[in-house]
């Protein structure tokens, strides 16, 4: 399907930048436009692929485009204040072509935690199409304000959106690695991941285009009802084989040779167990993924090595994990690819420990910062004051 894709904030942008990558790289066409909104200068000059017309540096007169320092309060208040300049910039876009809104961000942050529930309000407001959030949760070590921070914009953003799809970094930290290499390769997984999920939608020229093949209207289904969704994801590699052997045993029916059959069967095997490997794996936000309330089951790879079979014991099996009948799955023919992956996209789950755990360490953040604040007066007092008061201010 097609994206209007925007970043806020730093990772929002690092990540939209990322998708244009991926997009040139595989041919996708899944970023429609791709806008990217901070109020720190520099953030926005580090970008490669967004155009420079299509960076929006905001809150120029509060901040002087230095940032907001981790205060989402004030990233919130600067997006109200400059929504008119975002707005330019997504009057620039062919909204009429596109399928939806994408609005990323990190949520431990400033500007992208508290802007991105506003753009989120403001996009719902003026347009038909719906607004998706990508929302990044933290890493537990990065401390108290990003956690609350992140809780706050987690509560805020999951009602302004149809559908919050969350990833977090805490699940993906990779030890003794540098903070920003980490980062490239995290974010790498996130465009692979939503890559393929959003990609299955759109219908490239030239494609194969069988029954089963994955729509839009079926993504946006499984997304819509709303809450918060996780992706589930596994991919095996395979040899290339002849397209034409792909088309062959799709249609060959009962006239298959023996060789075909097994190899029918090596490949509702491979689907299967590529499903199990996904749902099972490390899912984008790690959850119980029994009581989800819609699944969509996407296979990609060379139509050779997809077949119906596959996908509907796959399918049944999603349905039993989660107790949903809604339940949808198709493939997602990339012909030149060696590789076949199942991803999944489980939307509206609620059985989310790591949520819970989030927001129980940011009542404790905000419990802590606002017992500093109040002892803060009388304990500077306390120093700057002589025990006998027998020192006078100058005025
Ligand atoms: P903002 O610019 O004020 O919105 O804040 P940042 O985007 O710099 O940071 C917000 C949060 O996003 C951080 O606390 C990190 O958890 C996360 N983050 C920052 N950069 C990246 C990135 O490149 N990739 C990912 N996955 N997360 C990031």
């Amino acid at each position: 399907m097609k994206l209007a894709m925007i970043g806020f904030g730093q990772a929002g942008g690092k990540i939209v930048d990322k998708f244009l990558e991926y997009d040139q790289r595989t041919g996708s066409e899944i970023v429609r436009a791709a806008v990217a909104v901070n109020t720190a200068k520099a953030d926005l000059m580090g970008l490669e692929h967004i155009p420079q017309d299509q960076r929006v540096l905001i809150g120029q007169s509060r901040v002087k485009g230095h940032g907001v320092g981790a205060d989402n309060e004030l990233g919130a208040e600067v997006a109200e204040e400059d929504i008119g300049e975002v707005q330019g910039a997504i009057d620039g876009i062919p909204v009429h072509e596109v399928d939806a809104f994408l609005i990323v961000a990190g949520l431990g942050g400033g500007t992208g935690s508290g802007g991105a529930p506003v753009l989120a309000k403001h996009l719902k407001r003026i347009y038909t199409e719906p607004v998706y959030g990508l929302g990044i949760l933290p890493g537990s070590d990065e401390g108290g304000i990003y956690t609350l921070n992140a809780a706050r914009s987690f509560q805020t953003l999951v009602n302004e959106v149809d559908n919050l799809l969350v990833f977090d970094n805490d699940a993906w930290r990779q030890t003794g690695e540098s903070v920003q290499s980490g980062y490239d390769e995290i974010n790498e997984e996130i465009v692979k991941r939503f890559g393929i999920l959003f990609g299955a939608g759109e219908v490239r020229e030239g494609q194969e285009v069988a029954e089963s093949v994955v729509d839009s209207s079926e993504i946006i289904n499984t997304l819509s009802g709303g809450g918060v969704s996780t992706v589930g994801y596994a991919r095996e590699s395979v040899e290339r084989k002849q397209e034409s052997g792909g088309l062959l045993s799709r249609f060959t029916g009962s006239d298959e040779s023996i060789e075909d059959q097994l190899d029918s069967a090596n490949t509702t095997n491979r689907i299967t167990s590529l499903v199990r490997k996904a749902a099972l794996g490390r899912l984008t936000l790690p959850c119980e993924i029994d009581g989800t309330e819609r699944a969509l089951l996407v296979m990609a790879g060379p139509s050779a090595y997809l077949n119906r079979k596959g996908i509907e014991r796959g399918r049944k099996w999603l349905e039993e994990q989660t107790g949903s009948m809604e339940v949808r799955g198709g493939d997602y023919p990339l012909n030149s690819s060696d590789f076949v992956a199942s991803a999944i996209l489980l939307s509206g789950v609620t059985n989310v420990p790591r949520i819970k755990e989030l927001q129980q360490v940011a009542i404790e953040a905000q419990d802590n910062i606002n017992e500093i604040r109040e002892e803060s007066e009388s304990n500077l007092q306390n120093l700057v004051e002589d025990d006998e008061d027998e020192l006078e201010s100058l005025f």
